[in-house]
């Protein structure tokens, strides 16, 4: 690919996400576009970018995010070059990506391609089994009757899992451990698919029982390079949706670490893959791993592979986008066999959700905002700051606290520190529960699986 300059970034986006990518692109001496919605007129993303437009006139507080011709307007009157999505709202939209294709305005992504084959958890796996990738045993594409649902489980024994093929953040899955609970969980699984994600089609595998949620980082050029960033452990879940996040994984054989990473880079190399993107596994006990998806962006994460690597995942991102090769400069990254984990990384998710109230997310303005910091501490905030409203209309994460240091032990201590530092009054958050999690003998030891947070009743007290 010819390179192409990008003087102009809009971001599609908001919170943490759109101030990490601003950041990203000041450094690299690019102009920064906010689009905020009129409920948003307060956040701190809107002031932290150099140029920032209401999206979205009449539209609800989340539509705002998602009107790809209020967006592209935007970019056009404004000499934008090229858009992130950053993760969620539209960031795996094939739409939206033709439409900035159609309008010459750069994606700073994958192609539609991908975000068509790895937005469909059915199409994923066909990728993934034409790579010869093991993949969790489960129905061939969407299921189209409760029959075939029932001739699965006969097949593979209960428990089954009952999938959206759009399903995505946790939603859209549905464990059935019975023939009697079969009908009930196909009927409600289908429903909600359709409320949820404006299709119903569903599909079935099989339910691997505490099994742990190792991730590869994936980073590709259009030279034809896929490179792996090492790996992170994401098991430590609550309602399968991430809480704690590990870089690299503990307590995996280097045949089992290898061969994910393996895995990973052949699946994406296979579809030719472009940017940024995971290869999501899922390892049980006994050492097998198997296939779930690909998230084809930026994810939450990657704070912590950037702390291990010292690659900045973002500013990569926007110099692929430009059509920069990998190993050459300006991004020099090392090769393959010279990623090498620097240390431990840990990130824990701060929400303003309130454990004592089975984590119902909380409204209102921040009377007090003081954070940690210190060596080894990277703080990636939304609306961190005290005067802040919190409102209802979005997600509830507040601040990512990561935290790094040469050893596991010692990257746990320092994020048990941050987290005591923490002052946020006004507004109730879950960082008491979060405390609970790292210094849980089981997360200390390294030992957590997928049903941890669920298992143990102690870390809600
Ligand atoms: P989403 O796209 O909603 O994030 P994923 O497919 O990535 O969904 O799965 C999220 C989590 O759900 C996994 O990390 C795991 O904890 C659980 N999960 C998904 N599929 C299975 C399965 N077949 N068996 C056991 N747990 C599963």
């Amino acid at each position: 690919m010819k390179n192409r300059t990008i003087n102009k970034v809009l971001v599609a986006n908001r919170g943490e996400i759109a101030i990490r990518i601003f950041r990203a692109c000041t450094e690299l001496n690019i102009r920064t576009v906010a689009i905020y919605s009129a409920e948003d007129s307060g956040s701190y993303h809107r002031y932290k970018a150099d140029e920032a437009y209401l999206v979205g006139k009449g539209k609800k507080p989340i539509d705002a995010y998602l009107d790809i011709e209020g967006i592209i307007e935007i970019a056009k009157a404004n000499d934008v070059d090229a858009i992130h999505p950053g993760y969620g709202f539209l960031s795996e939209n094939a739409e939206f990506c033709k439409r900035c294709d159609e309008e010459g305005i750069i994606f700073i992504g994958p192609k539609m391609e991908h975000l068509i084959t790895f937005g469909d958890k059915a199409k994923a796996r066909d990728a993934a089994v034409t790579a010869g990738i093991p993949v969790v045993p489960g129905s061939d594409g969407p299921i189209q009757s409760i029959e075939e649902a029932q001739a699965f489980a006969e097949a593979y024994g209960f428990p089954i899992m009952i999938k959206a093929v759009l399903g995505g953040g946790g939603r859209g899955m549905r464990i059935v451990r019975s023939k009697q609970g079969l009908k009930d969980a196909y009927e409600r699984a289908k429903s909600e698919a359709k409320a949820t994600f404006g299709q119903d089609d569903i599909y079935v595998e099989k339910y691997l029982e505490s099994p742990r949620h190792i991730e590869v980082q994936i980073i590709a050029d259009s030279h034809g390079h896929t490179l792996h960033l090492l790996e992170r452990d994401c098991s430590v879940q609550r309602r399968h949706q991430k809480v704690v996040e590990i870089a690299p994984s503990r307590h995996l054989s280097d045949k089992l670490r290898e061969g994910m990473h393996e895995a990973a880079v052949k699946l994406m190399a296979n579809v030719n893959y472009l940017n940024a993107g995971t290869v999501e596994f899922l390892v049980t006990p006994d050492e097998q791993f198997y296939f779930i998806e690909v998230n084809p962006r930026v994810q939450v994460e990657h704070t912590i592979t950037e702390l291990i690597t010292g690659v900045d995942i973002v500013q990569t991102q926007i110099l692929i986008a430009e059509g920069h090769d990998l190993f050459e400069a300006p991004l020099s990254l090392p090769k393959q066999e010279a990623v090498r984990a620097n240390g431990y990384a840990i990130q824990c998710r701060v929400t303003t959700e309130d454990p004592a109230n089975q984590f119902m997310p909380d409204t209102g303005k921040i009377m007090a905002y003081r954070t940690g910091g210190g060596f080894g501490v990277r703080l990636d905030a939304g609306n961190g700051y005290q005067g802040a409203v919190i409102t209802p209309h979005y997600d509830s994460l507040l601040v990512k606290v990561s935290t790094w240091a040469l050893t596991f032990e010692a990257a746990a201590a320092k994020m048990v520190r941050n987290l005591k530092e923490f002052r946020i009054r006004g507004i109730k958050t879950n960082i008491a529960f979060l405390e609970n999690v790292v210094t849980h003998p089981s997360f200390v030891e390294g030992s957590v699986d997928t049903t941890f947070i669920d298992a143990t009743p102690e870390l809600f007290v």
